[in-house]
C-alpha cells in the first residue's frame, strides 16, 4: 500500500542475534506488516549496497562498527535512510564484540587465524587482502553516524521490537521496558 512507511534492517559488527529476534516476531509481524514494508533485510531480502534505495523511512542497524566495511556501509545507510534506530546492545553500546577493545588488533588476528584450537595455518599467514581490516577500536554506531533513537537489549525482545517499530511508523512517543532482555 502506497502509505504504508518504508522500513528496512542491516547488520554490521554483531551476531545476528538481534536479526534471529526480529524472526521470532511471529504473529506480531502481521502488526508490523499492517502499517510498514520491509524493503531489505539481511534475513528477509538482502541487497547489495549499490542498489540501497535512498527513501528508506526506518532502518533498524544492529552490531558495532568492528571494521572498515562496517563504517562505510553505515555512512551509505545514513544518508540513504530518515531516522537511524541503534538495534540492541552492540549498536548501542559496543557490546559483546567491545570486548575485542581489551587486546590489540595484531593480538586478536594472531588469535583468530593462528592460536585458536581450531586452527591449521601452519605458514601463519594473517589475511591482509580481500577482508576488511579490523578497526584498532569497536565503536557504538553513533560514534560514526547520527543516531536518532537506541532499542537496547541483547537482543531486544521480539514483542519491544515490534511494539518500537509500530511507534515509530506512527510517530508516537518509544517506551521501551527497562527489562528489555531477552527471555532465552
Ligand atoms: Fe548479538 Fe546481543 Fe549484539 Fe544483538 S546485541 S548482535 S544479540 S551480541
Amino acid at each position: 500500500m502506497a502509505d504504508k512507511k518504508k522500513i528496512a534492517t542491516m547488520w554490521l559488527g554483531g551476531c545476528s542475534g538481534c536479526h534471529i529476534a526480529l524472526t521470532d516476531l511471529h504473529e506480531l509481524l502481521l502488526d508490523v506488516l499492517d502499517v510498514a514494508q520491509f524493503e531489505f533485510s539481511p534475513v528477509l531480502m538482502d541487497v547489495k549496497y549499490d542498489e540501497i534505495p535512498d527513501d528508506i523511512d526506518i532502518i533498524l542497524i544492529e552490531g558495532g562498527i568492528v571494521n572498515d566495511e562496517n563504517e562505510e556501509l553505515a555512512k551509505i545507510l545514513r544518508e540513504k535512510c530518515k531516522m537511524v534506530i541503534a538495534y540492541g546492545t552492540c549498536a548501542e553500546f559496543g557490546g559483546i564484540p567491545g570486548l575485542g577493545n581489551l587486546w590489540t588488533t595484531e593480538e586478536l588476528e594472531e588469535e583468530a587465524y593462528i592460536n585458536s584450537e581450531s586452527t591449521v595455518n601452519p605458514d601463519k599467514i594473517i589475511p591482509s587482502e580481500g577482508v576488511p581490516h579490523l578497526k584498532s577500536r569497536v565503536r557504538p554506531l553513533a560514534d560514526v553516524i547520527k543516531v536518532d533513537a537506541a532499542l537496547p537489549g541483547c537482543p531486544p525482545k521480539s514483542e519491544v521490537i515490534a511494539q518500537v517499530l509500530i511507534s515509530l511508523v506512527k510517530g508516537e512517543p518509544l517506551e521501551i521496558p527497562d527489562n528489555n532482555l531477552c527471555d532465552v
